[in-house]
C-alpha cells in the first residue's frame, strides 16, 4: 500500500481515438515507471466520495496478481497507532513481533504470509481503500482547468486496466456528446 506521489496530468481530449490511446498508454506507462499515482479525470470536488469509492474498489480485479501492494515500493504501508493496538488485541499471536514505526509498518508487509494477508478482515484504512490514491492534478490541454481528481496506484495491475476503460470511458462518451451537440 505505498501512497503515490503527486503526478500532474494534462490530457488533450481533442486527439483522434488513435492518439488519444497513445497518449492514455504513455501516460500509465509513465506513471507506473516513475511510481507516480494514475491521475483518474473525476474532480474530488463533483464526487460523491464514498459512492465513488465503492464504485472503484467493485472494479478492481485481482486475478492473477501476487499481492503486489503488499510488496512493492519504496515507501511504507501506513498503520495508526489505534489500528495497530486493535490488530495486537485481535491477533496476539501474528502482531508479537510486528513493530510499529511511528506510523507504518516496513515494506513487504509483515502480516502478508504465504501470499495472503493475516488480518485481511481488520486490514488498515489504507490497505481497505487500495489501489485509491488522493494527491492527484487534472485539467485539460490548456492547463487552465487543473483540479484535484481521484487517482489510482500505479503499482497495482488491477488499477492499470481500471484506469484505461475510465478515460476510455469518459472519451467516448466526450465524442457522443458532442456528435448529439449536447456539448461543445
Ligand atoms: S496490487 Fe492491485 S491487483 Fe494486485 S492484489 Fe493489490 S489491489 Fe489486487
Ligand atoms: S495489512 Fe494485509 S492487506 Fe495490508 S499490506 Fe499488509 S498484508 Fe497487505
Amino acid at each position: 500500500m505505498v501512497v503515490g506521489s503527486v503526478m500532474k496530468s494534462v490530457i488533450d481530449w481533442e486527439l483522434t481515438p488513435q492518439l488519444f490511446e497513445e497518449q492514455l498508454d504513455l501516460m500509465i506507462e509513465q506513471a507506473s515507471f516513475f511510481g507516480k499515482v494514475l491521475p483518474l479525470p473525476i474532480p474530488i470536488s463533483n464526487a460523491n466520495t464514498s459512492q465513488l469509492i465503492l464504485g472503484l474498489l467493485s472494479r478492481v480485479d485481482c486475478s492473477g496478481c501476487d499481492s503486489a501492494c503488499c510488496k512493492a515500493g519504496s515507501e511504507e504501508i501506513a498503520m495508526l497507532p489505534e489500528e495497530y493496538e486493535d490488530l495486537k488485541a485481535k491477533y496476539p499471536e501474528v502482531m508479537k513481533d510486528i513493530i510499529l514505526e511511528k506510523d507504518h509498518v516496513s515494506v513487504p508487509c509483515p502480516l502478508l504470509k504465504d501470499g495472503r494477508c493475516q488480518v485481511y478482515p481488520d486490514r488498515p484504512m489504507v490497505c481497505l481503500v487500495f489501489p485509491i490514491q488522493f494527491g492527484a492534478v487534472i485539467g485539460g490541454p490548456s492547463g487552465t482547468d487543473l483540479e484535484n481528481a481521484f487517482a489510482l496506484s500505479s503499482l497495482c495491475p488491477a488499477a492499470k486496466r481500471l484506469t484505461r476503460e475510465i478515460y476510455l470511458y469518459r472519451y467516448q462518451m466526450r465524442r457522443r456528446l458532442k456528435r448529439l451537440k449536447i456539448i461543445h
